[in-house]
């Protein structure tokens, strides 16, 4: 048996270390991770009760249109039910777009380093995937991703904030482009820490879909929300984008656990605040530490900080590891000195900071 050519080369995503294996490994009774961008303070209390509560309907298959979650999250974003659809996490929300709308004749553009999936999921439906690198700040080339548009041009994806550099694109900046795209060009600005940001410049763009009929949001559960294991995020566009994406959407993708959670999580704004807060702080307190290192670091508006060891990322991150704590660090992202840490909570960031001084010692500068 043979499988489709344009997969044969696809790699296998390689997920953040799991604790468990690494306790397991290097014998650690305790292990931090600041890998994958996970919430450190866990979900709403509120959504915790829901998924319990939702325990005696293990049996009956959820609703495949997750209409109350629907119309909750129409409602909190001003749009009308037919604009949203949801997918087990925003990841699935992405491979149901590249399934909808993307061919082996169509062209689309990517940042990089970004997040894999956009690339991952173009190229299984066989679509070319032109990448365009960030700027010496770490930020989307808007003007240079603007240039390799054109009459194949089907998806530009945005990552906004971007991961893993966790810079963002602003309004006027985001305005500019969807001015100079032209129609038939689909934008998706995939907003997975949205939540986290807190500046002021950042786009608000919901109502950038009153104005602009090809843009597509992503949005997820998995991050400020603290709901990752249950998998459920989603897209808001135009009806007829909505329509076509739903088209492809298998019948029940999203758990009645992950909907009922949601429900409850997108209504506890205490939480997310309380989340949002902390997040800034820790954010503060990083890089008050890095900067007393003198280490470099891209400006960080998600719940993660892209920092400069100034010495072989990986072996950075093997010295973390060995003292119990998993960052990210991937040779792909085209950054040998760099590693990725999530923010984590007070007492965890200082633990992180006392083992990359320890590791700062132990690698030598490349
Ligand atoms: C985490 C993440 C997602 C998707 O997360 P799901 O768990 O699939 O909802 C999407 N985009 C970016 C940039 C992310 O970092």
């Amino acid at each position: 048996m043979k499988p489709k050519q344009n997969i044969m080369h696809l790699p296998v995503y390689q997920p953040g270390k799991p604790i468990d294996e690494v306790k397991r490994e290097l014998g650690l009774t305790e292990v931090i991770k600041l890998a994958s961008n996970e919430n450190p303070f866990g979900c709403s209390p509120k959504a915790k009760e829901a998924i319990i509560a939702t325990v005696e309907q293990t049996s009956i298959y959820p609703d495949g249109g997750a209409v109350e979650l629907t119309q909750a999250v129409a409602a909190e974003l001003g749009v009308q039910p037919n604009q949203i659809i949801f997918g087990a996490g925003s990841d699935e929300v992405i491979l149901m777009i590249a399934r909808a709308f993307l061919t082996p004749q169509d062209e689309t553009i990517a940042a990089f380093p970004t997040f894999p999936q956009y690339k991952h999921n173009a190229e299984v439906e066989g679509a070319t995937v032109i990448e365009v690198s960030v700027d010496a700040d770490g930020k989307h080339d808007l003007g240079a991703m603007l240039a390799k548009v054109n009459e194949r041009t089907k998806i530009v994806w945005i990552c906004n904030p971007n991961n893993p550099t966790g810079t963002i694109l602003n309004e006027q900046e985001i305005v500019s482009f969807l001015d100079a795209v032209p129609d038939h060009v689909m934008v998706v600005l995939d907003e997975a820490y949205v939540e986290y940001t807190v500046n002021g410049q950042f786009p608000d763009s919901i109502a950038l879909l009153n104005k602009y009929k090809n843009i597509v949001v992503l949005r997820t559960f998995s991050k400020i929300f603290g709901l990752a294991s249950l998998r459920i995020g989603y897209g808001v566009g135009h009806p007829d984008v909505i329509r076509s994406v739903n088209q492809v959407r298998e019948p029940f993708n999203t758990t009645s656990y992950a909907q009922k959670a949601a429900l409850a999580a997108v209504k506890d704004k205490a939480f997310i605040e309380f989340c949002r807060d902390a997040n800034a702080k820790g954010i503060a307190q990083l890089t008050a530490a890095f900067d007393e290192m003198g280490l470099p670091y891209f400006d960080a508006n998600g719940n993660f900080i892209m920092v400069d060891v100034k010495r072989p990322g990986n072996d950075v991150f093997q010295s973390l590891l060995r003292q119990g704590i998993i960052v990210r660090h991937d040779p792909s992202w085209g950054y040998p000195t760099m590693i990725r840490v999530t923010v984590g909570s007070e007492e965890q960031n200082d633990k992180f900071v006392d083992a990359l001084k320890l590791a700062l010692r132990e690698v030598a500068v490349s």
